[in-house]
């Protein structure tokens, strides 16, 4: 089982083998963690997801890294809170689960996560923080897999995580 960590600062900055986009459907750049990547990875990202040919919400495509420290950005696509009656509590569970299965095909020993839909997608924290983990607590047998980071930029989401990973 991979250790769970949580870690406060800019997934960009990370040195694992992949970090994790919430991106938007279309993969072409947005704003959030998404913007944040593509600035720091360079414009051949933005060419690279161009040919993935978008992305379903719960799915998760990968590309290169390009200029970051990450080998891999693995782009996966949250649910819009919508009230919770629309299945996405299954779609976010399946944006992690998807990251996780490309991570075993990837040969990945780290991974990192941002804190997918509890951005401009509006998944209520607590809510988003406890499927996150529950579903990596699940899925993280991966044979090569040892370290899934939980990268936060809040205090309020540190208290979350912290307060699961005890
Ligand atoms: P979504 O559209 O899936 O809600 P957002 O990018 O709006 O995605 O937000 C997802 C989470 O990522 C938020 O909790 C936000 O604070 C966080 N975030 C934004 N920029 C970064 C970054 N550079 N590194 C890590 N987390 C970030």
């Amino acid at each position: 089982m991979a250790s769970l960590e949580v870690h406060r600062g800019d997934i960009t900055k990370l040195a694992v083998d992949a970090i994790v986009n919430a991106a938007n459907s279309s993969l072409l750049g947005g704003g959030g963690v998404d913007g944040a990547i593509h600035r720091a990875a360079g414009p051949e990202l933005l060419h690279a997801c161009s040919l993935l040919g978008g992305c379903k919400t719960g799915d998760a495509k990968a590309t290169s890294g390009f200029r970051l420290p990450a080998k891999w950005v693995f782009h996966t696509v949250g649910p819009v809170w919508n009230g919770g009656g629309s299945g996405e509590d299954d779609l976010l569970a399946s944006c992690y689960t998807c990251c996780l299965d490309l991570a075993r095909e990837h040969g990945a020993q780290s991974i990192a996560f941002p804190a997918i839909s509890t951005g401009v997608y509006r998944f209520p924290l607590g809510r988003a923080t406890e499927i996150a983990v529950r579903t990596v607590r699940e899925h993280a047998h991966t044979p090569l897999l040892d370290r899934v980071l939980f990268v936060v930029f809040s205090d309020e989401a540190e208290r979350a995580y912290a307060a699961l990973l005890r």
